[in-house]
């Protein structure tokens, strides 16, 4: 059973050398009477909350991984046997899972997957945790109206990418943001020519983000979706119009800090009575079902499309991983266990 195993605790950018590959072997069966279920793992999902994972901080709302032992997180995966009610050998599942090629679950955290005929990496991205992320985070705390201007962060990735289809349904006005390293292909191409986004800036080559912001929302932002921090929230915070909304879904540009960045633009809260309001997806998985039923026919018509970046094999997913914080990922990062 080959696993990435964390070597140690880790500070700053995380390495490919802070993790490691090992091959054991696992008996491939449950106990009986143990209500576990044994998994092969088909796709393993990489995601930006598993930075803080890797160090050990107090008051995280997961807990930090544990030294020597594989990592673990989101994944699709086969039953191969299972002592569960729930489950049976043979269903296909997605929920938690171990970065390894098998896993035993003793107490599993897992979606029966009931749609087969959608590439079944999708759940670990658009029709997951990524998915519902985005429906949550614009549809339940933004109050979206059509005709509003939507900003988003990291706007390529799993969950902006989403966030903007979903704003460009509506009739919404959407700018997306990111900041490209120079060696890989222009995800302001991608932005809005695949994904339909109005615009699309790289705000590493804007020497004022403010100015950015008001060239591109001369009367204002009435939706910001935050996946970064730092600099852009201060420079959002400027160019937010009264009343408006943001979404705090991550901040990733403080991820890898030991001391997090100030803020210093928040008076303008309570000038321009802004609603601002952080969100985890995991208070609104009782959504699911109706996610399902408004996302599947959309793919399937066409009207929302998803882009993956998959790594092929386990052996690539250290590399996969690392990659989310310079942004070597163009769309969903995913690595391919077996197919
Ligand atoms: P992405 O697929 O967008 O990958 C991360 C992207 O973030 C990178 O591709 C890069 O994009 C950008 N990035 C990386 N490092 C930095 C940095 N230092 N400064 C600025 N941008 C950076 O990830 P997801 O879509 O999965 O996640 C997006 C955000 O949503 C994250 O902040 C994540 O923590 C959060 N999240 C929150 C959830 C919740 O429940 N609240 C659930 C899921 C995700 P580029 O180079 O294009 O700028």
């Amino acid at each position: 059973n080959k696993q990435v195993i964390l070597k140690n605790y880790v500070s700053g950018l995380p390495k490919e050398t802070d993790m490691h590959i090992t091959n054991t072997n696992i008996a491939l069966e449950v106990p009986k009477g143990s209500n576990g279920v044994l998994l092969k793992n088909l796709y393993l999902s990489c995601d930006p909350y598993m930075r803080p994972r890797m160090k050990k901080i107090e008051g995280h709302y997961v807990e930090p991984f544990k030294i020597g032992m594989p990592l673990s997180g989101y994944g699709v995966a086969e039953v191969l046997d299972s002592e569960h009610p729930k489950f049976k050998k043979g269903d296909l599942v997605w929920g938690m899972t171990g970065w390894e090629e098998y896993s035993l679950i003793t107490a599993p955290n897992l979606f029966k997957i009931q749609h087969t005929d959608v590439p079944l990496s999708y759940y670990t991205g658009i029709l997951g945790m990524p998915g519902m992320t985005a429906y949550a985070g614009f549809y339940e705390l933004c109050s979206p109206k059509k005709g509003e201007n939507i900003f988003i962060s990291a706007a390529s990735g799993a969950v902006g990418q989403l966030v903007g289809q979903f704003a460009k349904l509506l009739g919404c006005y959407v700018v997306g943001t990111h900041r490209l390293a120079y060696y890989l292909n222009n995800k302001v191409d991608l932005l809005k020519n695949k994904f339909g986004f109005d615009e699309a800036f790289n705000y590493k080559e804007e020497p004022d983000l403010d100015a950015a912001l008001k060239r591109y929302f001369p009367e204002g932002i009435d939706m910001y979706f935050e996946n970064v921090g730092g600099k852009m929230l201060d420079a959002v915070l400027l160019n937010m119009k009264v009343h408006g909304r943001i979404a705090v879904c991550g901040m990733i540009s403080q991820y890898n800090l030991d001391k997090p960045e100030g803020v210093r633009n928040l008076m303008n809260l309570i000038s321009k009575r802004i609603r601002m309001e952080g969100f985890l997806v995991l208070d609104y998985y009782h959504l699911y079902p109706k996610f399902l039923e408004t996302i599947i026919p959309h793919i399937k018509e066409g009207k929302i499309v998803y882009v993956e970046d998959t790594a092929e094999g386990l052996e690539r997913a250290p590399a996969a991983l690392v990659g989310l914080f310079t942004g070597h990922n163009v769309g969903k990062q995913v690595v391919a266990v077996a197919h």
